[in-house]
């Protein structure tokens, strides 16, 4: 019988778990994975480091001249296996992470030729299936086609405790309040810009994972993507 090579979309609210799931899935099942978020918050700490953004308010004409020496590329750390994101060859995995970055990134998501460059890279990224792609609009606006899709919910505190944890697991303070704060504001903000609001496919499946282990989550996560196998192959 063949083997269908599909596209899985997972999106959500920030911090909800998408990548966890996403990345066990993909090692799993063989596939590619690509976090979505990460190439907005590269293109975020290029902003930053190159004082694009000021007051809260981003260059935008500066930012357009820029974007073509920006480049982002993913590669996996041979010594922890983990995937890695790297802007213009340097590796910014902890730096895109931090709340310098996590604070802006939604002003630097809204800027319609932001989006339009990174989703052509991620449609590339998803040319020959096999992949996981997870981040907000993956479903909606990136691969409306995509054979599995998943939407992802959960409550804001157990969101802010996840992130705290993984925050404290590289090495950074985490104030748990504040970082509530800012994943209620980027909610926000994703749900209410004008390009690819953050919202639910109508034919996505919906998770609600506040009281669900990893463990729960990742083996939820198979059911679905062995169910889609096996419709696809009765096709
Ligand atoms: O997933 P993560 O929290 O790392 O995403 C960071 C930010 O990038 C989101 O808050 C959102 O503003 C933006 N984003 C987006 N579209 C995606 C993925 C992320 O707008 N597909």
């Amino acid at each position: 019988m063949e083997k269908h090579s599909i596209i899985i979309a997972i999106d959500g609210y920030s911090s909800c778990g998408k990548s966890t799931m996403a990345k066990d899935l993909a090692r799993r099942i063989g596939y590619i994975y690509i976090d979505s978020g990460a190439m907005y918050r590269a293109v975020t700490l290029y902003c930053l480091d190159n004082n694009l953004i000021n007051d809260g308010k981003v260059d935008i004409q500066s930012l357009a001249g820029e974007m073509k020496n920006i480049h982002i590329t993913f590669a996996t750390n041979p010594t922890t296996g983990k995937q890695e994101t790297y802007l213009n060859g340097k590796c910014v995995e902890q730096e895109i992470r931090t709340m310098r970055v996590s604070s802006c990134v939604s002003l630097v998501s809204q800027i319609d030729f932001v989006r339009q460059a990174l989703v052509a890279q991620q449609r590339q990224l998803g040319n020959d299936k096999g992949i996981v792609m997870d981040g907000r609009d993956i479903g909606t606006a990136v691969f409306p086609d995509a054979e599995l899709k998943i939407f992802v919910t959960a409550s804001a505190r157990t969101r802010a405790e996840r992130r705290a944890a993984e925050m404290q697991a590289a090495g950074e303070n985490a104030d748990i309040d504040a970082i509530e704060r800012n994943i209620a504001m980027r909610d926000q903000m994703d749900m209410t810009r004008v390009i690819s609001p953050l919202r639910k496919a109508q034919d996505a499946i919906e998770l609600d994972n506040s009281h669900m282990t990893i463990a729960e989550q990742n083996a939820w996560l198979e059911a679905r993507y062995n169910e889609t196998i096996t419709r696809l192959q009765q096709q």
